[in-house]
């Protein structure tokens, strides 16, 4: 059904991170290599810090701000894009992910990257994989002032890009990002099952969930 769905579609929306990309770096990011790091730049023992860094990302969850490195570099003091570049060799694609970019383009769709990164972080994935070369536009969710999550971020995308709801396929890992799509009249919204490759799969009871981005085009 939803592969059928997929084949007719004019338009795709891919999310980045957990969805081309593997989600490990990010969740090793936040949850685990950025307590460190501050506990070593401010002095603070690894549990404080681990407490602290958890705590003040869960309040922003799900906003703008927490998509936003500026935002947490203020939040934390210290600089943000430089604690990701000292990692960034952990940067990867999802397994698949470039045969399926690859197919995209022999279908003729067209294909845009729809995330809530910050452009920098954007680029610094970008340097990493060359992702943007493999889409034909972009748009970051802080190009449009709200986050994926918001239904102003649709209107606003539509607006700007002329895409049509009703053959457009969407294809996230998040399954709060999805229910807004499908609120807003994303005709069909895919989950991703296996946004990390170090995390067991977590299918989405709400959306039609996949392992694999293959899966869409060899069900
Ligand atoms: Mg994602």
């Amino acid at each position: 059904m939803v592969a059928r769905s997929f084949a007719d579609a004019r338009t795709i929306l891919l999310d980045m991170d957990g969805t081309l990309l593997d989600l490990h770096y990010d969740s090793y990011f936040w949850n685990e290599y950025l307590p460190i790091r501050f506990a070593q730049i401010h002095g603070k023992t690894p549990v404080e810090s681990t407490l602290f860094v958890h705590q003040l990302l869960q309040q922003h969850r799900g906003t703008l701000n927490w998509y936003c490195t500026d935002f947490w570099s203020g939040e934390f003091d210290l600089d943000i894009m430089n604690l990701k570049s000292e990692i960034s060799h952990l940067i990867a694609y999802r397994p698949e992910t470039l045969t399926f970019l690859g197919r995209l383009t022999k279908m003729n769709k067209r294909v845009i990257l729809t995330t809530n990164a910050h452009p920098n972080v954007i680029a610094l994935k970008n340097d990493m994989t060359n992702v943007l070369a493999h889409v034909d536009e972009v748009v970051s969710s802080h190009d449009l002032q709200s986050p994926k999550e918001d239904q102003n971020f649709w209107r606003n995308m539509q607006s700007q890009l002329k895409f049509e709801p009703n053959t457009t396929v969407f294809i996230d890992d998040s399954p709060t990002v999805l229910d807004a799509a499908r609120q807003y009249g994303i005709a069909t919204t895919v989950h991703i099952a296996t946004p990390s490759v170090k995390s067991q799969p977590s299918p989405s009871p709400d959306h039609p969930s996949i392992n694999s981005l293959m899966d869409l085009i060899h069900p």
